[in-house]
This record gives structure tokens, sequence and C-alpha cells, in this order.
């Protein structure tokens, strides 16, 4: 279905002032918002809603508007967001939060934001933090306890977290009477929004703290104990309650996520539990067999070779992969046998070889396990 015209939506002309605009957005987002339509018709009302908000987004927005005007629908995307931020993820909000910027204006002041419905104070928890720790694999597998230095927020010496200036105080917001949310009557109805004066405080401050800028805290640092646990795996976050950002109006405040990045390792690679590595192994130790070193995660092992053992052959050591956060065995370790060629031989070794290529001719077929299948199957191929 094309897109209908912005100016259709709202029912105003194309030359109509910004008043105009809003009001028509006004007297659509009231008709239609989802607070008042329930039942049969609330899945149309919904997208009238939501179709009205957003031509209102973009005619209201001088520099969008323009483009539109221009441009038509290709000029402006209305998924690269309109600025006005909050939103539930279906695409609206509360009632107060689709008026915001109407009654901003209104007040004269900028909009208080997303508003809950409750009365009083607004109360805001704090903003999550997260914080990226690059870590070994070592110590991804065992674990490790560590230090980190995050963001912390203590009270402002200067004004004792008051935010105002010492010797004035706080005042009683006069627009909210304290109250941190403000009513307007639209008709038959009542709005209750954060104040736009106080943002909800319920206070101002006359005379701001110059230390704190009048926030009554301050951003300093802070040492924070960390304990990694054994297992732990690329991107898995460890949640630090209560280590975030401090809430607004005594509201709680937001956790600090650590993010685990896992180093590349230089032997080993992890899939899971287990473990795998590639080992190097001598033309002369394939062919004869024998017993080789190999690393585990942490400390060594042996690997019986037997004879004739062939490239890419894989030997799997168990329980010595990693156990996982939440496994009850550690994994496996896969090693995968990599046959060298030998490089920079000596004429010694040269006739050696040839003396052996030679051996090995007579001998035929037999030396050679995958050759015979290989001719057989290039054979059927121009058959
Ligand atoms: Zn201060
Ligand atoms: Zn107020």
């Amino acid at each position: 279905m094309a897109k209908r015209d912005y100016y259709d939506i709202l029912g105003v002309p194309k030359n109509a002032s910004e008043d105009d605009i809003k009001k028509a957005y006004r007297k659509l987002a009231m008709k239609h918002h989802p607070d008042r339509n329930q039942g049969d018709g609330a899945k149309a009302a919904e997208e009238k809603f939501k179709e009205a908000k957003e031509a209102y987004e973009m005619l209201s927005d001088a520099q969008k508007r323009a483009a539109y005007d221009q441009y038509g629908h290709a000029g402006v995307d209305p998924s690269m967001g309109a600025g006005r931020g909050g939103g539930g993820p279906d695409g609206f909000g509360g009632f107060a939060e689709a008026f915001g910027d109407i009654f901003g204006d209104i007040f004269g002041g900028a909009g208080g934001g997303r508003g809950g419905r409750g009365g009083g104070q607004q109360v805001y928890r704090g903003s999550d933090l997260s914080y990226a720790m690059e870590i070994s694999l070592e110590e991804a597998a065992f674990g490790k306890d560590t230090q980190i230095r995050v963001p912390s927020w203590e009270s402002c010496d200067t004004c004792h977290g008051s935010g105002a200036k010492p010797g004035t105080s706080a005042k009683t917001c006069p627009t909210c009477n304290g109250s941190g949310t403000v009513h307007l009557r639209q008709g038959f109805f009542s709005i209750q929004q954060t104040c736009p004066h106080c943002h909800g405080s319920g206070k101002i401050i006359p005379e701001p703290c110059t230390a704190c800028n009048g926030a009554g805290k301050i951003k300093k640092q802070k040492t924070l104990e960390v304990k990694i646990p054994a297992g732990i795996n690329e991107g898995m976050r460890i949640r630090s309650a209560g280590n975030g950002e401090p809430g607004t109006n005594g509201g709680p405040p937001g956790d600090l996520y650590i993010e685990i990045r896992v180093k590349a390792h230089d032997i080993f690679e992890r899939d899971g539990d287990d473990l795998h590595c590639s080992v190097p192994v001598g033309l002369t130790t394939a062919a004869l067999g024998g017993t080789i070193e190999v690393p585990t995660l942490g400390s060594k092992a042996e690997i019986e070779l037997p004879e004739g053992t062939q490239h890419g052959k894989t030997f799997r050591l168990r329980g010595k992969g990693i156990k996982g956060l939440r496994s009850s065995y550690p994994g496996d370790l896969y090693c995968h046998v990599a046959v060298e060629t030998p490089v920079k031989i000596t004429e010694h070794q040269r006739k050696l070889l040839k003396e052996l290529d030679e051996s090995f001719k007579k001998g035929g077929e037999r030396h050679s396990p995958n050759a015979k299948s290989w001719t057989d199957r290039v054979k059927d191929l121009f058959k």
C-alpha cells in the first residue's frame, strides 16, 4: 500500500502554519489514542494514531518538512528517529509522552520527558552502565579475581548534595507547588504530566552550586572488585547490581554490566567447552610413530602416535577442554595432526630421501593408503 501524504493524514493544506499542524495532530491524537480506543476498533485506531504521530513528527520539524516538501516520502525516513526518544516497543508510550512536546511548548519550557502517571515527584531508576573487559582464554577457563575502575557519583562537598549555592537553598517549584506533576484540562479530560519547570523534582534551585552545576553530586571513579567465574565465555555479561548511574529523586541506581571479550589464543581455539589445537609432526615421526608432547590449557599431556599417522588425524584428550559455566564436566581437547614436510635439507638428507623414494616405489601402493582410492576417483571423473 502506498504511503499516505503527511498533509492528507493531518487534514491540513500544504501551506499550513506550525500552529495548524499542531492543532490538527492534537485533535487526531486524542481521537485515536489507544487509551481511548479499546475493543473492536482498537487496531485501526492504533494505526491511525501512529500514522498521525509520524506525520506530525515530520511536519513539525522545519528541516524534515522542507525535505518532505521537496522529495516526498523519499526525502525523510521516519525510522531514523524523530528525536523524540521514549515510546514503547510498539511505537507509543504513555499519554503524557505522546503530548510531551506540545505541552512543553504550552508551558514555555522543554517537556519533562516520559512521565509516569502516579502522583507526586517523578522517580527514575538510574541508567545501566556497560564495561567491556578483555581477558585471556586461561582467565576465562579458570576464573579471575580482578579490579576495575568505574564511574561513581558522590554527594557534592560544596553544597552537601543540595545543588544550591552555599547560603542559598532550593525552593518549592511554583509551577507544580512541589508535586512534580502538572494537570492540564483539555475539554472533558485532564492529563497529568511531569512538571516541565522542575522536571519532576518539585524543587527549583534559584542559585545553583558552581561546583556541581546544581546536580548535588559529582562524578568520580571508584575501584570495584570483580570475580570472573571459571568457564565464562565470549559475550557473556556479569551484572554488578546497583553500580550503574544513580537514580533521580531517590530512585534506585542502575546496574553495571561487565561484558566479557576473550582474546584470541596463540595455540587454542575454543568451541563451546571443547578446545582445538593444531600439532605439527615431522614426516619421519608421523611415519615411524612415537610419543609427542602437546600443550593443554595450563599444563601439558602426551599423545602416542601410531606408526603411519596421517596428516589431519585428530586425537581427542578427554576432559582437557574447559568446564563451562553451566556444565557438569569439562569438554575435550582435540589435537589435529599437521604433518610437516622437511625444508632446507642437506645433500646427505637429499640422498637418503631419494633412496627412500626408490624403496617406496618398489613397494608400490601399499605405502600410500590414500593414493589408490584417489587415483580411482580421478579415473571415474574421466570415464
Ligand atoms: Zn554542589
Ligand atoms: Zn515543578
